[in-house]
């Protein structure tokens, strides 16, 4: 995502659409209003690394004086939540749908974007695809004053987060929070205790946060995903760099059990 002011501890913020008139977009998405400001999304087709042999003019694909490109994750942890954070999150949103429903899942035809609605509409079958959310689970299991914390194959070493996973086409999400836990890791869990939810974009997730008892089973890890799992007191939790970050909904469940227990 291009912003202004890139790089510093300063607090990047949005481009005005006139910086980027002139370069080629793919789309232009509403967004709806933040501070009283109508917002856009503009899926630009840009060449961030300034080296592609461009038809068009030496530079017009470069990225504009004053604007930076950033993660993400690099947002999500300079912008602390807030309405500009959630319009990013819009934005990713908005135009991976747009980018990824360029033709018909269902006859194969092109679609454009509908008038009345936020929809690509197929122009041959008259099927409307609408922005796709994807739920998913993660849970916080707890044995008294312990937490059970998971490493994926893919995690650098050292590092232990939640369980998680997505929510399986027919299921509720307490079903999800029950399947996903006893696959991954093996144990038993009851007393399923909602905890709050959050948009996150990699690429179109709405994760769901939960409390779980631990009920029973030993831990065996579902070795295809999961290299290990393991116990950890409250008192002995991986160090904050070694565990989700503090603005993912992950961090958020575990610092609430900190919250909860830490004090006795
Ligand atoms: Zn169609």
């Amino acid at each position: 995502m291009l912003v202004r002011g890139g790089t510093g501890a300063d607090v990047p913020g949005p481009p005005s659409l006139s910086e980027l008139e002139h370069l080629p977009a793919a789309a232009v998405l509403p967004l709806g209003e933040l501070d009283g400001r109508r917002c856009v999304a503009v899926a630009l087709e840009l060449d961030p690394a300034g080296d592609e042999e461009d038809p068009t003019g030496p530079g017009s694909r470069e990225i504009p004086g004053g604007l930076a490109p950033a993660g993400l994750r690099e947002l999500f942890a300079r912008l602390g939540d807030g309405p500009l954070l959630q319009m990013v999150v819009r934005a990713s949103e908005m135009v991976e749908w747009y980018l990824a429903h360029a033709f018909c899942g269902r006859c194969g035809g092109p679609t454009v974007l509908s008038e009345v609605e936020m929809a690509r509409a197929c122009a041959a079958c008259g099927t409307l695809h609408f922005p796709r959310i994807s739920p998913a689970v993660i849970t916080l299991v707890h044995r008294g004053r312990e937490v059970l914390l998971a490493r994926n194959r893919g995690f650098r070493a050292g590092f232990y987060a939640l369980v998680a996973g997505f929510v399986e086409a027919g299921e509720t999400l307490e079903q999800a929070v029950h399947r996903e836990v006893g696959e991954e890791v093996g144990v038993e869990v009851d007393e399923l205790e909602y905890f709050g939810s959050q948009a996150w974009p990699f690429p179109s997730q709405l994760m769901v946060g939960f409390f779980a008892r631990y009920a029973g089973g030993e831990i065996r890890v579902q070795e295809s995903e999961i290299s290990e799992a393991r116990w950890f007191h409250v008192d002995r939790l991986p160090a904050p760099q070694d565990r989700p970050a503090p603005y993912s909904i992950a961090g958020r469940l575990i610092q609430g059990f900190l919250d909860r227990h830490r004090s006795g």
